[in-house]
């Protein structure tokens, strides 16, 4: 018998496209230096974090020494982050939030599987509209739910409610929305997050049990000029999830949080199993050094106006491609269409001969399209130009 499970062992295999991308554009990097090669699979966030981050890592090695300064922290989250992080989000879902409605986790990824390990049973399921983060499927996976992918609007990515009404069984256990959305950069309306609402109700009603709504959110800080409706207000049995990995650049600090929504079923149960889940998935409590420099941080960000202009250079340089794209509400990611004949494996392995490196659609469960991320210095978008064109002549000779 394998050492490694079945299960891991499909995963690693229909996984191998994302391995051969890195190692093709680490290869590329050694090969020709990193700054001739245009490198837009990554979503890591690349803008400095904020001065306050690196005066409060001054101030923790300052205060490193003392008894218990980087102890063990209750498992929710040191109690005066979990009350400023209370402030920030009833402020931005404009409904009153309290501390303990807050659990402070491993990143945005570990509030996920806090959540899902308190709430799965094996064989629930957990609905997503497509295109997605790639890595929800691997957390539900993780306590033997089924993903289900659900089917939006064809071309424009907005949510298709028959498709929602049709996907939800009695075995669906939540529903996860991510807007901005990694990888098309679209921000559901006020009008739309209210629509998804009111199928979940309805089939929560016929069905005698909630459904939850988890609003993933690590991207709400990164809109271009328009604001991301609130969820909590729209949904009683809502949960917000969101990290400070993009918003003060802080990926590999690993501070994420969830909101429940005050109004939620079973607050005080779910509150409980959700801190239970955290500490015995073997997170225990989140970093305590990561979470004293975001509550120091907590009302600094990034520079977004640095994204906002690799947006409009990203933007132009698919107009001279003639690539066909929604510009992006949010986050840092654009999603085109592929050039029409070809799949999108195949356009990413035109890119790459160029030295451009995409990541295909399929990835997010949306074939026939690919995700370019701008998390690289505007100039290697500029100078991307040039490869991206010839690219595009390659292919209609
Ligand atoms: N959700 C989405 C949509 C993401 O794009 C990411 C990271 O790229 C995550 C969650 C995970 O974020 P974190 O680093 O906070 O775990």
């Amino acid at each position: 018998m394998a050492i490694v499970t079945s299960q891991i062992q499909t995963y690693i295999e229909t996984q191998s496209w994302i391995r051969r991308m890195f190692e093709a554009a680490a290869e590329l990097k050694a090969k020709y230096g990193p700054e001739h090669v245009f490198d837009f699979s990554l979503g890591n966030p690349d803008i400095p974090p904020p001065l306050q981050v690196s005066e409060a890592l001054k101030e923790i090695a300052e205060q490193a020494r003392q008894p218990l300064s980087l102890g063990y922290c209750p498992n929710a989250g040191l109690p005066d982050l979990r009350a400023a992080l209370s402030n920030k989000v009833s402020a931005e879902q404009q409904l009153s939030l309290e501390a303990k409605h807050l659990i402070v986790t491993n990143g945005a990824a570990g509030a996920l599987n806090a959540l899902m390990r308190s709430v799965l049973n094996s064989g629930d399921e957990v609905l997503c509209y497509s295109p997605y983060f790639v890595e929800y499927g691997f957390y539900v996976g993780n306590y033997g739910g089924t993903f289900v992918p659900v089917e939006s609007e064809n071309g424009t990515f907005a949510p298709n409610l028959n498709a929602l009404e049709q996907a939800i069984t009695p075995k669906t256990r939540m529903m996860i929305i991510n807007s901005p959305n990694n990888p098309t950069g679209r921000i559901y309306s006020r009008e739309e997050l209210k629509g998804i609402a009111g199928v979940l109700r309805e089939k929560s009603r016929e069905y005698g049990q909630p459904i939850l709504l988890v609003s993933d959110e690590p991207y709400r800080f990164l809109s271009y000029n328009q604001q991301v409706p609130a969820v909590l207000p729209l949904y009683r049995d809502s949960v917000v999830i969101s990290s400070f990995s993009k918003s003060l650049s802080l990926a590999g600090a690993r501070i994420g949080y969830l909101a429940l929504n005050p109004n939620i079923t079973d607050f005080e149960l779910l509150s409980a199993g959700v801190t239970l889940s955290n500490r015995i998935l073997g997170f225990v409590n989140a970093p305590v050094i990561g979470q004293k420099v975001v509550l120091q941080a907590l009302n600094t960000g990034v520079d977004v106006t640095l994204y906002d202009d690799r947006r409009r250079a990203m933007a132009q340089l698919l107009d001279q491609a003639g690539l066909e794209y929604q510009m992006p509400q949010g986050a840092f990611y654009f999603f085109p269409k592929a050039p029409s004949g070809l799949y999108d494996q195949e356009f990413v392995d035109a890119l790459r001969k160029e030295n451009i490196i995409a990541v295909p659609g399929k990835g997010f469960g949306c074939p026939g399209y690919v995700r370019l991320s701008y998390c690289v210095n505007k100039d290697i978008i500029e100078r991307a130009r040039e490869p991206m064109l010839r690219v595009m002549q390659s292919i209609h000779q």
